[in-house]
């Protein structure tokens, strides 16, 4: 077996073939060492070394050969290799399995302009970083936000310029990205600025709103979601937006022996750690032969300004909100649809997490809205017979 790209998911694949009894000989592929993602924008000045971001990856030298390489091609089952130098090789194997994962977008014309995926990313940064700097982010997504918490904590100034004005405002209903706007103003004055606005051009260190204000810093980081990283992939292989499309298991369509998994694939859940680890073990579940589990319920998790938040089940900003909160600081936004629980972001209530995952893995429970307002009682409990 020959996987290409050696992140979360080739890892978690490795990990899942040889735990079901793979005896096969497996080599992965990868143009960097295995590491995981998420602390590179929570913990940006606290890790040293990537090897420092392994703890979860088992790719351990008895599980699999490792190349440094770069794959560039793929035809009637061959692949094409490039090493660091450029030189190439090619390798055939049973079965290809596609783990290329995404790269970040940067719109063209911003030349120059930063971005946080990799590790090469994370020291670049930090090393800009100076006590004091003023860091100017586009995109008030997941990483945008992760990276403006980790920078003033670190006593960065902070603009972030986000098109609806709201932190995750494309993602979450009105009310709640309104909330979190509150919060991070709450919690950050002074030093993290909410800009709304859209960026028309941008260089290393400044952005033109197409409002005609222009925003300057030290350092400009572009936080505007990624694409999968499949520019070398046949198209005949891809969907509109670029994934590889697949089946639930992870094999492509119309080609022999080949899978995808992860970022770079379709897969249910999104571009995001969970998602990419269901979609390995799927995948390992349909190489060994075993059933193939349904998706599990999509969730994101993620640190920001000092606390737990997450997103479990759909969010969309035309969704009504049902708030579940008491005298500490958590909460829970829920998300209905009519009187359906379709998903919720929580901010600091673990139980609810892990009650909101249970309840939608069963569907789209119907929620008595009192109970379910109550923070005091349990969210199964407010579960009402349909
Ligand atoms: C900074 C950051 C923070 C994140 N935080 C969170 C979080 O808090 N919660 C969450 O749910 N998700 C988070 N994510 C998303 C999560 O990390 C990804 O969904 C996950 O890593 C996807 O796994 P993957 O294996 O598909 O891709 P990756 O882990 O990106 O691995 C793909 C690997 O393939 C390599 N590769 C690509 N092309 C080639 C090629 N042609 N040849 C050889 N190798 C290649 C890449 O260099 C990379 O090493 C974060 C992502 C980033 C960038």
């Amino acid at each position: 077996m020959l996987v290409l790209g050696a992140g979360l998911a080739a890892t978690a694949l490795v990990a899942a073939l040889r735990s079901g009894g793979f005896a096969g000989e497996i080599t992965v592929a990868g143009d960097e060492d295995p590491y995981d993602r998420p602390p590179l924008t929570k913990e940006l000045f606290a890790r040293s070394a990537p090897e420092d971001l392994r703890e979860q990856f088992s790719l351990a030298a008895d599980a699999a050969a490792w190349i440094r390489a770069r794959a560039t091609g793929i035809e009637g089952g061959v692949v094409t290799l490039r090493d660091g130098a450029g030189r190439a090789t090619t390798a055939t194997a049973g079965a290809v399995v596609l783990a290329l994962g995404s790269r970040p977008i940067v719109p063209v014309g911003w030349e120059g302009v930063r971005t946080l995926s990799r590790w090469d990313d994370a020291v670049a940064l930090r090393t800009a970083l100076a006590p004091g700097a003023h860091l100017v982010i586009a995109g008030a997504g997941w990483i945008g936000l992760e990276l403006a918490s980790s920078a003033a904590a670190k006593g960065a100034t902070v603009t972030v310029i986000e098109d609806t004005g709201r932190p995750l405002g494309r993602l979450l209903p009105e009310p709640v990205a309104e909330r979190v706007t509150a919060w991070l103003r709450a919690v950050t004055p002074g030093t993290v600025t909410l800009v709304e606005g859209r960026v028309a051009t941008a260089s290393p260190t400044t952005l033109d709103l197409t409002n005609g204000r222009v925003v300057r810093g030290d350092v400009v980081v572009a936080a505007l979601g990624a694409r999968p990283a499949t520019d070398w992939i046949p198209r005949q292989w891809l969907g509109p937006a670029g994934h590889v499309r697949t089946a639930l298991s992870g094999t492509v369509p119309g080609a022999s022996d080949i899978w995808a998994i992860g970022d770079c694939a379709a897969a249910p859940g999104g571009q995001h750690w969970n998602a990419a680890v269901a979609s390995a073990q799927r995948c390992a579940d349909a190489l060994l032969g075993n059933p193939v589990a349904d998706p599990p319920v999509p969730s994101v998790f993620s640190t920001m300004f000092g606390r737990r938040v997450e997103l479990v089940g759909h969010a969309s900003p035309g969704h009504e909100v049902l708030w579940r909160e008491g005298r500490g600081n958590g909460w829970a936004a829920l998300f209905m649809d009519g009187d359906d629980l379709v998903g919720g972001l929580v901010v600091d209530r673990p139980r609810d997490v892990a009650a909101l995952r249970r309840l939608l893995g069963g569907g789209r429970p119907v929620l008595d809205r009192a109970a379910a307002a109550d923070p005091a009682r349990r969210l199964a409990d407010a579960v009402r017979r349909r």
